[in-house]
């Protein structure tokens, strides 16, 4: 069984989280954490009785009680890089679903990894669907190489563009470079209008309530275009993705970044 404790236990991500650890037979939760913790018993977080763990609100405090081999992290932008650099000091693996990470991170990430000899898994989005829709907008980029991207989150949500729009723009930038797209002598009327800008490829984030993560890539070419979309209709559609993720990081070899990674060598 690996020991698993979930990090932002109260969040909405957390607990799917500890309702999928803990009805695996695999997986053992140990231990919970979040901020904001009035230290409840996990079960009432998942509408079961009580299952013995306590959600803590001191990471070291949880890690040094409960002794996690794996810790999954869906905390905050301006949380996650400090838990995780906690996490790998005391030896634990991080499987990390907190958005918003900047290339120095996952840089430090890597360099972690070496320094206390253990693995680590970044997935911007753990849902196999969503990982298809990259890598086949990674494919059409080949193609069709005039692309823009719309993600449509939540209004909850505190980055933009979303980790999965990031990503998905590294691997057609990947396939097809960077390329100036548009009319060059365009104008924005209000700032913003044509979205954010990654190598060319325009990016546009839906914030609103009744979302919970979609995304569109649309491809332009002569006299058509090309939509790959995907929806998570609910946080569940990322659960078997998080789980596969804890029963495989500690055999990783240092940082893997993209859960296409674990889906690929499965096969
Ligand atoms: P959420 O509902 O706001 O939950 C985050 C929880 O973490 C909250 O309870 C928050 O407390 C707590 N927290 C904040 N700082 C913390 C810290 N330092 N230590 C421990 N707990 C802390 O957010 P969510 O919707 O679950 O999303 C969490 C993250 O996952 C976001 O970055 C989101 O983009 C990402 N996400 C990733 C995927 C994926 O597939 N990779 C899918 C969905 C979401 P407070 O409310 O008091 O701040």
């Amino acid at each position: 069984m690996i020991r698993v404790m979930v990090c932002g236990a109260y969040g909405k991500m957390g607990r799917e989280v500890l309702k999928a650890v803990n009805s695996d037979p695999e997986l053992s939760l140990v231990g919970a954490m979040d901020i904001k913790s009035d230290f409840a018993d996990a079960g009432s977080l998942i509408g079961v009785d009580k299952i013995g763990v306590i959600v803590g609100n001191d990471l070291q405090t949880v890690i040094n009680e409960t002794k996690p081999q794996v810790m999954v992290e869906f905390t905050a932008p301006d949380s996650v890089m400090p838990n995780i650099r906690l996490a790998m000091k005391n030896g634990v693996s991080p499987v990390i679903g907190t958005t918003g990470l900047v290339a120095a991170d996952v840089k430090e990430i890597e360099e972690l990894c070496k320094q206390y000899c253990i693995s680590a898994l970044i997935a911007p989005n753990f849902s196999v669907g969503a990982i298809l829709m990259m890598l086949f907008a990674a494919e059409a980029a080949k193609y069709l190489p005039n692309v823009e991207i719309i993600e449509l989150h939540h209004d909850q949500k505190l980055d933009a563009p979303s980790g999965t729009a990031l990503r998905t723009a590294e691997l057609i930038v990947a396939n097809r470079g960077e390329k100036k797209q548009g009319h060059p002598d365009e104008v924005e009327k209000l700032v913003g209008a044509r979205g954010a800008d990654y190598a060319g490829i325009r990016m546009h984030s839906v914030r609103l309530p009744g979302y919970v993560a979609h995304q569109e890539v649309i491809f332009g070419g002569v006299g058509q275009t090309l939509t790959i979309r995907h929806d998570s209709i609910s946080r569940e559609s990322f659960m078997p993705g998080v789980v596969l993720a804890c029963k495989r990081v500690l055999s990783l070899d240092g940082l893997v970044h993209g859960l296409e990674h674990l889906l690929i060598t499965k096969q």
